[in-house]
């Protein structure tokens, strides 16, 4: 089974690399989840790098991954451990994060709800096989797509691309709480240059989109670790309101989607302006 896409520039390349770490619906048949599958999908950004799709024609390196993040999330740090989930206590490192607290660390104990994912606890060695065979590809062909641009360029501007419920979960810090557009997320402005954030927010607002940042998503282990400024490395994190583009509880596509998917294409062709005028 496949477990990543990298889709290469089909034009000139740009600095720009864009990942999608939460779009993928190939379910591995030992993902024995107790919910009803329909359940466990609302943690997927459906239709993520699809939506993004047109990107390599304007330079622009896409990754996306094709597993369910659900499976395991590369989103998330390696010691980002629920030991609750575990028959044995895990060998390596574990750093109790808020995401475990919530039932979502790296591998997740919680489905949409708050019920839990099985119905029994798993074992080291197939967390391991995850880490293995999904997580280490995942975060190799990221790594590989930035450092090559990298390379060529002296540097490089990474999109961490992600999709949000409409309205805060159970499983958030803000339940009930109904989201903006788009949120921003560089880490409290940690992991790219200032200008780059404001450059996107003030793009998608001027579509007339209400762009909040980081708030409540201030970006992950992704931009964490690819962000570097000093190294002129710029990573952002891009969440999507759902409702944009999308019926959350059928996970088809809404009226939206093509209107959506018109503009982040306008937005990327700005950010190719962008990168070009900043080397
Ligand atoms: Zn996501």
């Amino acid at each position: 089974m496949e477990v990543l896409r990298r889709h290469d520039p089909r034009s000139a390349p740009l600095p720009l690399v864009l990942d999608s770490p939460h779009s993928g619906t190939d379910y591995p048949a030992d993902f024995d989840h107790l919910p009803p599958r329909m359940v466990v999908r609302q943690a997927e950004d459906t239709f993520v790098g699809e939506l993004y799709a047109f990107a390599p024609q304007m330079g622009v390196t896409l990754v996306e991954a094709l597993f369910p993040r659900a499976y395991i999330d590369p989103n998330r740090n390696l010691a980002d451990i629920d030991q609750a989930l575990l028959a044995q206590r895990w060998p390596g490192q574990v750093t109790r994060s808020r995401k475990t607290e919530l039932g979502i660390g790296l591998v997740w104990r919680l489905a949409q709800g708050g019920v839990p994912m099985y119905s029994r606890t798993l074992s080291v060695k197939e967390v391991e096989r995850r880490i293995a065979g999904y997580y280490k590809p995942y975060h190799a062909a990221v790594a590989a797509a930035i450092d090559e641009r990298h390379r060529q360029f002296g540097a490089v501007w990474h999109l961490n691309c992600h999709s949000m419920p409409a309205v805060g979960d159970v499983m958030s810090d803000d339940p009930g709480r109904a989201r903006a557009d788009f949120v921003l997320g560089d880490r409290d402005g940690t992991t790219c240059e200032a200008e780059f954030t404001a450059f996107v927010a003030k793009t998608l607002g001027a579509m007339g989109y209400h762009v909040a940042i980081n708030d409540p998503y201030k970006g992950v282990e992704l931009v964490r670790l690819h962000g570097c400024p000093a190294e002129h490395r710029h990573s952002l994190q891009i969440e999507i309101n759902r409702r944009l583009y999308l019926e959350e509880i059928t996970l088809t596509k809404n009226a939206g989607y093509d209107r959506l998917q018109a503009n982040l294409r306008r937005c990327l062709d700005a950010l190719g302006g962008y990168v070009r005028a900043r080397l």
